[in-house]
């Protein structure tokens, strides 16, 4: 009988509560949670282990659809100097995209269709990497992370560079302020797991 499978466990609604939110929303959660692309330890990843770094570009590492600037070109100098292979994973159009890339010379992904994986594993193929040695660095929870997640990549959430952005992303920003309530909740440790990286 159906029932007796609950015989012993913990009382259904609790566990439909808890165990349903869980299930719902863990698929968000990122494995870090930083201030910027710009703060994470590069160098020490790159001991640990992790050989690609893929990224997405508006409003991670420059404000929406704007250029690369010193800062960005810096860091994918950096990059390449620790011996880290790179790959820009936008949903933008590839004339954004190209722009972008024309100053950091990385490679990249236009229309990548996050947070499908499939672009994610291309990447990977690009870098010749694999999940357990590739970070993705992005600003969106049901983009990037969820992309990333599925392709079994580490994930580094970072807060959006511009304040203003459009209608469609406040709306989703909303709902991400839910998940990372809970992910806040969940992972008292995150201030810590911040500072590990920095
Ligand atoms: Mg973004």
């Amino acid at each position: 009988m159906i029932g007796e499978d609950l015989i012993g466990q913990e009382p259904v609604s609790q566990g439909l509560r808890d165990g349903g939110r869980m299930a719902l929303l863990e698929r968000f959660y990122p494995d870090e949670y930083l201030d910027s692309a710009y703060e994470i330890n590069y160098e020490k990843l790159y001991q640990d282990g992790y050989r690609g770094v893929i990224f997405d570009i508006d409003n991670t590492l420059v404000p929406h659809g704007a250029p690369a600037d010193t800062r960005s070109m810096a860091l994918f100098t950096r990059l390449k100097e620790i011996g880290f292979e790179s790959m820009l994973l936008s949903n933008n159009k590839e004339p954004r995209v190209k722009m972008f890339n024309d100053k950091v010379l990385s490679r990249y992904i236009y229309k990548a269709g996050k947070p499908s994986p499939k672009n994610y594993i291309k990447a990977m193929e690009l870098m010749g990497t694999t999940p357990a040695t590739t970070m993705f660095v992005g600003d969106q929870l049901f983009t990037d992370v969820w992309g990333a997640k599925k392709a079994g990549i580490r994930t580094w959430l970072v807060k959006p560079i511009h304040p203003k952005e459009e209608i469609q992303i406040i709306l989703k920003r909303r709902l991400e302020w839910i998940v990372l309530f809970f992910y806040k909740r969940d992972r008292g440790r995150y201030v810590k797991l911040d500072r590990r990286y920095r």
